[in-house]
């Protein structure tokens, strides 16, 4: 039986509290045994929190991790035009050695800055559920089908690797690993595929992660095309049926926001990227006004372009606030529990809260910095003050994933050194 006591800190409670409280972690279970106050519990091994303040850790909820390797190649140019004359034509070369080196690249990044969980779309998905493996982190992973450009086998074919990798991956790494069926968005994927594979995916009870909504100009040719809203039509060909999440959800009208909270369907919300390629502002305090369950995700790192949650918090914050005309919208409170506990719904993980029996993943952060300084309400220094660069300790599973800022499951500067050498001669590649 070995625990691990984090030690001398703050905490971050369920009900965004901070206490000066003891976290003692078992390394068999993966869960947290008790939080309690300082001295009265002993572990085996001892993560020192002095100073900091211990938070759950956070939740990508909707990432591409691999895409690391294309951060920064093309920028400032809007979704589609950025899509194929950019991003397309470099991703048809990666190979899965590549893809490894950008997963791990991203996982090295994430644990950098206090991630512990990713919900991420892409293939090649056993390369990454191995470096989920080696990262020690828990993800939600499947392979993206798309039917668009293909003949009818090719289509097919796609969406039954979704529904046998989905298969196939979950569970692994001990359980950390869980899957989702992904067909890529409502325009990618023809609705005879939807109507053929949906139900298969349903009666296996798998999750469901989809693009939706995502910008103005993917709404109109749906309403032509099948004579509803986007959200109408992914539900009536039964794609709101299962456990279901949709990335983005910028362009939802009311009647679609209601269709997501009868439906139960979440959404992870991607304010940098929707910023970036100005897909526009998703409603955000309306969707949770609702009761929609919206988590907060990244998307790939070559639209926002760092996997850095903290710099997600704030420009959740900030852009809600703007959606809705209104400076009290989506709080430092709200954005955080974004980030932490509906995340972790909606990948189906018990994590994102620092409580007895929950899911032993947390992060220690650092609040010895003058930007952190004064510390009148930490839960807003979270959404607004708050770096990933000020990370201490990072553990998930109660195994330590990074030590005093050192990564102890991956050689860093190796993984480092690999992808940005696969980058180049990937991009290479593709040019020639
Ligand atoms: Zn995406």
């Amino acid at each position: 039986m070995s625990e691990l006591l984090v030690t001398g800190g703050q905490v971050l409670r369920p009900d965004l509290t901070v206490e000066r409280a003891d976290v003692l972690v078992s390394q068999d279970s993966g869960d947290i045994v008790a939080v309690d106050e300082p001295g009265t519990l002993d572990g085996d091994d001892e993560l020192d929190a002095e100073n900091g303040l211990v938070i759950p850790g956070l939740v990508n909820a909707h990432t591409h991790v691999a895409m690391t390797l294309l951060r920064g190649l093309a920028d400032d140019k809007p979704l589609d035009a950025w899509l194929q004359e950019d991003i397309w034509p470099v991703e048809a070369e990666l190979t899965a050695e590549d893809i490894r080196a950008g997963a791990e690249l991203g996982l090295v990044e994430m644990i950098r800055s206090g991630t512990t969980a990713l919900s991420d779309m892409y293939f090649e998905v056993e390369e990454i559920a191995e470096a989920v493996d080696q990262a020690g982190m828990r993800a939600a992973l499947g392979f993206t089908a798309v039917t668009v450009g293909k003949d009818d086998e090719g289509a097919r074919a796609d969406l039954q690797e979704s529904l046998d990798v989905a298969r196939k991956l979950d569970g692994r790494a001990d359980g950390r690993v869980r899957t989702t069926f992904q067909p890529h968005s409502l325009t990618t994927v023809g609705e005879e595929y939807l109507r053929e594979f949906v139900p298969k995916a349903l009666d296996e009870d798998l999750s469901i992660h989809l693009h939706a909504n995502e910008t103005a100009d993917e709404v109109a040719p749906i309403v032509d095309e099948h004579g509803m809203r986007p959200l109408a039509y992914a539900d009536d060909v039964g794609l709101l049926d299962g456990d279901t999440y949709v990335a983005h959800g910028v362009h939802v009208d009311d009647s679609e926001i209601d269709l997501l909270a009868e439906t139960d369907t979440g959404v992870a919300h991607c304010p940098a990227s929707n910023m970036k390629l100005a897909s526009g502002m998703a409603p955000v305090q309306d969707l949770l006004d609702a009761g929609v369950t919206v988590g907060i995700g990244t998307d790939g790192a070559a639209s926002n372009n760092d996997l850095d949650m903290f710099d997600e918090m704030r420009d959740a914050a900030m852009l809600g606030k703007l959606a809705a005309d209104d400076a009290s919208a989506v709080d430092a409170g709200t954005v955080v529990e974004m980030a932490t506990a509906n995340g972790a719904d909606l990948l189906g993980f018990d994590s994102g809260r620092i409580e007895a029996g929950a899911n032993a993943d947390l992060a220690v952060i650092d609040l010895d910095a003058p930007h952190l300084t004064p510390a009148h309400d930490l839960v807003s220094h979270l959404a607004y003050a708050v770096h990933g660069s000020d990370v201490r300790h990072t553990v998930c599973d109660g195994e330590v994933l990074m030590r005093d800022r050192t990564v102890e499951v991956f050689d860093e500067v190796a993984v480092r050194d690999r992808a940005a050498e696969r980058a180049a001669a990937l991009v290479e590649r593709a040019e020639s």
